[in-house]
């Protein structure tokens, strides 16, 4: 029977993007096809635990005892190179409709079930880590809210997400400030917030005005990690 490498399992309140204070069940899928400098997920491949999506479903419904949640947050790592439809329909008839949290880079192209898979979710947000992006979720697949983290990370530049910003398949934008997990007790932490705060507030202001935008893409949110803030997992 198939298994998927699960990292963590746990209810939180979504701190991110578009459904930021849902009351939400979290999936994270081990292993990321990327290696973020600021992030060890893609050296932790195979550290996650081998589950089918029958024991990931009794295990989410001993955690949320009968109350389910709104949302399901399928997130990782990277939950497209493992995601499929046997996996989104078992969360979904058997606890909440399934978000997806995803990196959209092109190697998920290779994941037969892509297209499939983004069809079934409730909602999907891409955050880019990257240029490369997958041209079936983004070309095929349905409508994405693009979350982008601020500073920008890897080799994307003002004009990509300007670019991306163009794209009729994606809806909300938002722009999100790093949070460090210390900013309030650390001097450091909360300089580098309050500077990716600004870097954030310039970057909506200068999207606001972007001549090559059309008006209605130009409404760019700044939306910190609210989960820090209220220090929740
Ligand atoms: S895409 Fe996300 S999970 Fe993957 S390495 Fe980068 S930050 Fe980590």
């Amino acid at each position: 029977m198939k298994t998927y490498q699960v990292s963590e399992i746990f209810r939180s309140v979504q701190g991110e993007g578009p459904e930021v204070g849902m009351d939400a069940l979290f999936i994270r899928l081990a292993g990321c096809n990327l290696r973020c400098p600021f992030c060890d997920e893609g050296t932790r491949a195979h550290e996650g635990g081998p589950m089918t999506a029958e024991a990931i479903v009794v295990h989410a419904l001993g955690i949320t005892h009968g109350d389910r949640p709104e949302r399901v947050i399928l997130t990782g790592g990277e939950p497209l190179l493992q995601a499929d439809l046997a996996l989104m329909t078992a969360l979904r008839l058997n606890i909440a409709p399934v978000s997806i949290e995803t990196n959209g880079s092109d190697e998920l192209d290779h994941n037969p079930e892509l297209l499939a898979v983004l069809m079934v979710a409730e909602r999907v947000v891409v955050s880019p880590k990257s240029k490369r992006l997958s041209r079936v979720l983004l070309d095929r697949g349905p409508l994405v809210d693009l979350k982008v983290l601020v500073p920008l990370p890897g080799d994307i530049e003002p004009d990509d997400i300007v670019e991306l910003a163009k794209l009729p398949s994606v809806r909300d934008l938002y722009l999100q400030p790093v949070t460090p997990r210390d900013w309030k007790d650390n001097a450091i932490g909360a300089t580098l917030f309050r500077a990716n705060a600004a870097v954030a507030r310039g970057l909506q202001l200068a999207l606001a005005v972007e001549p090559s935008l059309p008006a209605n893409r130009r409404h760019w949110r700044v939306l910190p990690q609210t989960h820090v803030w209220m220090e929740m997992r």
